[in-house]
């Protein structure tokens, strides 16, 4: 099964690479693939920063900056935030200077647009997208993970409340910060969030795979095997 999916990958095109340092990557795939969670395995393994537009504009909404207030109704309805704001973001973001080790970013981008824009900032620094790790998962798995996700009010860590609980009930492992359900999480965003993806975001697929740096992963199996399975692709790009 697992070479089967090798060998349809465009890993043969991504190969001609360097080491760990200076990877930029893509963790892609529908709204609770489970993309913040292997992101944030992954990025602490490769010691690159893990850049999440949406906890980024998480953070802004708590925080009730100006930005927070723009996005906040975006997100609450399932809705993405428009192209100029998001881009606006993450160059930004991309110009510090922990990025200059390469990055792994999740949840960006979202159109075409967008991608178009990351290979321009890219393209200026004479650097480019290394690889896109597509995260395969059903629709009704997809809703069993959302429907019960819970997330840190403090830090942002991401539970399950049956595939990933945290160790005492409401509690953060890491902090103790209060364990909540966000806003689109519930039934109606999260439909409306899959429809988005569909519409919006899924095309991305094409753009990449076009591209030769598409690798296709199946986000079905269990934390720990899709964390291998990720692992074994980003070894095979390096050696
Ligand atoms: P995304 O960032 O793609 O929206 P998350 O990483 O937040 O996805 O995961 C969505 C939910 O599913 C979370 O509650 C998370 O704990 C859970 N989850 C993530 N990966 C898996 C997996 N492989 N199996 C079961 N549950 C998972
Ligand atoms: P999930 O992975 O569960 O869909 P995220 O945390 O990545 O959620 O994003 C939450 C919300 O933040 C999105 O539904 C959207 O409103 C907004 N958002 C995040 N990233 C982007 C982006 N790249 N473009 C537009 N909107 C975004
Ligand atoms: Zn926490």
């Amino acid at each position: 099964m697992w070479m089967r999916k090798l060998e349809r990958s465009d890993l043969t095109t991504i190969k001609a690479k360097k080491g760990w340092l200076k990877m930029h990557l893509i963790l892609f795939g529908p709204p609770g693939a489970g993309k913040g969670t292997q992101a944030e395995r992954i990025a602490k393994k490769m010691g690159i920063p893990h850049i999440s537009t949406g906890d980024m504009f998480r953070e802004a909404a708590a925080k009730k900056t100006e930005l927070g207030f723009k996005v906040k109704e975006y997100m609450d309805k399932g809705e993405l935030v428009p192209d100029d704001i998001v881009v606006r973001v993450v160059e930004e973001r991309l110009k510090q200077s922990d990025c200059e080790k390469g990055f792994l970013l999740d949840g960006f981008p979202r159109t075409v647009f967008q991608a178009e824009v990351l290979d321009r900032i890219l393209e200026r620094l004479n650097r480019k997208v290394d690889a896109v790790i597509n995260l395969e998962v059903g629709e009704e798995e997809i809703i069993r993970r959302l429907s019960n996700r819970r997330v840190c009010r403090v830090c942002g860590a991401v539970y399950h409340l049956i595939f990933n609980p945290p160790k005492v009930q409401g509690r953060c492992d890491k902090c103790g910060g209060e364990l909540y359900q966000r806003d689109d999480d519930r039934e109606e965003a999260i439909k409306r969030r899959l429809k988005v993806y569909l519409e919006q975001t899924k095309p991305l697929i094409e753009y990449y795979r076009k591209k030769g740096i598409l690798v296709d992963v199946d986000g079905n199996k269990s934390i720990g095997e899709v964390e291998k399975s990720i692992e074994q692709i980003l070894k095979e790009i390096k050696d």
